[in-house]
């Protein structure tokens, strides 16, 4: 079976990105742009800044598109987001544009570089093997940058074949926009295309292109890339684009390089009190795979908790459990301080580094404790409030219990005397043990006068009822397989309201099948 570990080649890195560098024109004659006035991407402005950073970051590539595409699948909310109108889809263009089979005017489709640590080794160069950025465009949320992930081979996909299978492309799509209906920060994901076009991953698949977008795709690896190659010149210049167009405040700083590590050091402690609070598990926490604004990204092998046990590992490939769900923490530090290392050039001074890493712990704690007192509805912070959460924990995993399901139900925790809370009660082996965790928890909210309806209205905002558990993408993938991207569409709208009731909805928000433990997810995708 293929892993992410066996893919480590060491021709990687004798790949010259320029002598890839195709010509436009041509690529532009096997691709034509389509309409110019009539399409529905002729009103947009690109603007393509990362392309001006030079071709020492990227190769210009022309997508290879899927035969005879159809649509899977659009996200509303990503397009709304952008400022598209709702029926941008229906655009005779839009279709070939997001299969890769056609260029709107004005997207400068490119493969970026980038090299990375792998399973805490040195994997050399990386690269977008199978994503492509088309552009930059204006929205009402800032510029957004735009990338097909899965269209066809590029200068970077070494040994792979640019491809994404339909499979793993719907987990993406699915969960980009359901990590953004969570309020988690993540690249997003604007629709979803496919092809009866046979790929090879462990059984024969089918491809699937998904459009990806983001403020930026610039990862912890793009500066590990050019530190690596001892490119000081393009360290700096990768350095000050991000700093001018993602972290300004740093530019004010006495020292901006080591003020830009913190801020990336503080978002991505934020991110990772996110994921450890709802029960995410990324999978494959690589430095290629860390955003630099802190954002979810690379959705492969991920999972969401089922039943709690803080060693889970959600990617099958991850024989170690290097990024097993407790250690998510622990493997974004790691990270940080390869992106520390990257970035030592600019900042000469090894104190100023190790400053600016210096906050994660307390700033991981801090959000770790925000988040958990949110989860148990607790409004005021006090002291015993970490162990109160940390205990609560203990117990969910020494009974096992659904992760999500749990959380929920103890929104409806009543606070009374003698009141039994069968709901939530119910749900562990060990019933004295819940008892006496409840009484705590009773005295606890009783010291800030909670009122339970109106906790409960609070719990309800943070603890979601729905989450993108394996065995639903699953069976949606499964009735994809035969053309019905009707499951598809339901999740995708369940997903949008992960925190509200909805009506005829209740077996998404169940325990999983016996045979959900069987599902392995692995890298291969
Ligand atoms: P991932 O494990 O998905 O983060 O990918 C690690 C590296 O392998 C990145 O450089 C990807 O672009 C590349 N890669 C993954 N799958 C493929 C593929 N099917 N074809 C080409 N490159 C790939
Ligand atoms: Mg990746």
């Amino acid at each position: 079976m293929a892993t992410c570990r066996t893919r480590i080649d060491p021709s990687w890195s004798r790949i010259n990105p320029l002598a890839y560098t195709v010509d436009m024109d041509t690529a532009a004659q096997a691709h034509p742009p389509v309409g110019t006035g009539q399409s529905a991407g002729s009103g947009l402005h690109w603007s393509n800044r990362f392309q001006r950073l030079g071709l020492q970051f990227y190769t210009e590539w022309a997508a290879e598109g899927l035969p005879q595409p159809y649509w899977v699948a659009c996200s509303e909310a990503c397009a709304r987001d952008m400022g598209w109108p709702t029926d941008w889809a229906d655009d005779a263009s839009a279709l070939s544009v997001f299969s890769g089979n056609a260029m709107w005017d004005g997207m400068r489709p490119l493969a970026s570089v980038y090299s990375g640590h792998q399973f805490g080794v040195w994997a050399g160069q990386l690269g977008d093997g199978r994503a492509l950025w088309l552009g930059e465009i204006d929205s009402p949320a800032g510029p957004l940058e735009l990338q097909l992930k899965g269209a066809g081979p590029t200068p970077y996909s070494r040994r792979g074949d640019g491809r994404a299978v339909l499979r793993s492309s719907i987990r993406e799509f699915l969960c980009s926009e359901a990590m953004q209906a969570l309020g988690i920060p993540t690249t997003r994901a604007l629709c979803l295309t496919g092809s009866a076009l046979p790929v090879r991953r462990e059984t024969w698949e089918t491809a699937a292109v998904v459009t990806r977008v983001a403020p930026s795709f610039i990862r912890f690896g793009h500066f590990e890339h050019f530190a690596a190659n001892q490119q000081p010149v393009e360290l700096r210049a990768l350095a000050d684009f991000v700093i001018d167009h993602h972290y300004p405040d740093c530019r004010e700083a006495a020292a901006p390089y080591a003020a830009l590590l913190r801020a990336v050091t503080l978002r991505t402690a934020e991110l990772m009190a996110q994921w450890q609070a709802v029960g995410f598990c990324h999978g494959v926490m690589n430095t290629d795979n860390m955003s630099v604004l802190g954002l979810t990204i690379d959705y492969g092998p991920f999972g969401f908790l089922d039943a709690y046990d803080p060693d889970h590992i959600c990617n099958h490939s991850d024989t170690g459990g290097r990024y097993a769900y407790s250690q998510q923490p622990q493997a974004a530090w790691w990270n940080l301080h390869a992106f520390a290392h990257a970035l030592q050039p600019l900042i000469d001074d090894r104190d100023a580094a190790a400053n600016a890493l210096a906050p994660y712990t307390v700033v991981y704690e801090a959000a770790r404790k925000r988040c958990f007192n949110a989860k148990l509805g607790l409004i005021d912070h006090q002291a015993d409030d970490v162990s109160l959460a940390e205990d609560w924990l203990q117990l969910m995993a020494a009974n096992a219990v659904d992760y999500t399901i749990t959380w929920r139900r103890l929104a409806q925790f009543n606070s009374d005397d003698g009141a039994r809370n069968d709901a939530v009660r119910d749900l562990f082996i060990d019933r004295d043990a819940f008892d006496a965790w409840g009484a705590r928890y009773r005295q606890r909210l009783r010291a800030e006068n909670s009122f339970d309806a109106q906790r409960a209205a609070g719990m309800n905002r943070i603890n979601p009822r729905f989450v993108l558990r394996n065995h639903l993408a699953e069976a949606a993938i499964e009735e994809s397989r035969n053309g019905d991207f009707n499951e598809v569409h339901r999740l995708m709208s369940l997903l949008q309201q992960p925190f509200d009731e909805q009506a005829d909805a209740a077996a998404y928000a169940d325990f999983p099948p016996a045979w959900a433990q069987q599902l392995d997810i692995s890298c291969s995708s």
